[in-house]
């Protein structure tokens, strides 16, 4: 798909989202930018927007093959996604399989202790506000989609939470948990959004025991463990093999 950039309509902080000149079509370019703790820590790593791109483009082809409605259209280079153009729904639909991050810190659950069932937390998506975690009663109160859309991305978050487990099990990566966005396209339909990458997914690699070597995702920035790029870059390439396998066995 040959698109020309336009302007930029929106610059977040790990994304810029370009107009494009298809309609309802944006690009979306992911940056090396990465931040946590809401913005309090900031830094740039060499080659992470290339990296995540790409992871996201795997992943969403992954899930449209799976039927899952994304707003992934294709890619226009390393760095930049081609899109349907969404009204972005200002929620963070979290799903949990491992006990970790804020879970281990709001209540008692060890870090690293399997949940029974996946737990979906929805989130408020406002900086100023710190994303603070909603009730189901808060979000009705906030009156951002009806009843019947919040049953409907709950039921997507917990089939895409499905379909990625089995495709990290394949490369030897444990979904721990992740964030989703969603947004609304031009004919009204909520469709999945933004990206999947190891700066929204928690990962951890079955192929080591060690606490912190084994984690292959944001974590490694926030908690300073170092090896961002290659800890992305693992993922990468284990992807890209299980992408080539998958093909010459089609
Ligand atoms: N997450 C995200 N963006 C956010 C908050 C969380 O992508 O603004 C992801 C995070 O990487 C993890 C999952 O959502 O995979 C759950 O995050 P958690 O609620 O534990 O928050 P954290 O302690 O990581 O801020």
């Amino acid at each position: 798909m040959q698109l020309n950039q336009g302007p930029l309509l929106y610059e977040g902080k790990a994304k810029k989202v370009y107009r494009s000149d298809k309609p309802e079509t944006v690009l979306i370019e992911f940056k090396n930018d990465a931040t946590a703790f809401n913005a309090v820590k900031h830094s740039e790593f060499k080659d992470k927007g290339r990296l995540n791109c790409q992871i996201s483009s795997y992943i969403f082809e992954f899930l449209i093959e799976e039927g899952i409605p994304t707003h992934y259209l294709g890619r226009l280079s390393d760095t930049f996604m081609i899109a349907q153009n969404v009204k972005i729904i200002p929620l963070e639909i979290v799903v949990r399989n491992i006990a970790a991050g804020s879970l281990c810190k709001q209540t008692p659950i060890k870090e690293g202790v399997k949940l029974r069932s996946p737990l979906l937390d929805i989130y408020y998506k406002e900086d100023s506000l710190g994303d603070p975690l909603l009730t189901d009663k808060r979000l009705k109160l906030l009156d951002l989609i009806s009843f019947e859309q919040q049953q409907e991305i709950e039921n997507l978050a917990y089939e895409v939470n499905t379909f990625l487990i089995a495709f990290f099990e394949r490369i030897d990566l444990c979904l721990v948990d992740f964030k989703l966005e969603f947004g609304m396209n031009n004919n009204n339909k909520i469709i999945l959004a933004d990206e999947i990458s190891p700066d929204t997914c928690r990962l951890w690699d079955n192929r080591s025991s060690d606490p912190k070597d084994r984690i292959l995702d944001k974590d490694r920035f926030r908690k300073d463990l170092g090896g961002v790029i290659e800890a992305y870059g693992e993922i990468l390439k284990r992807i890209q093999g299980d992408f080539s396998k998958s093909k010459t066995s089609r």
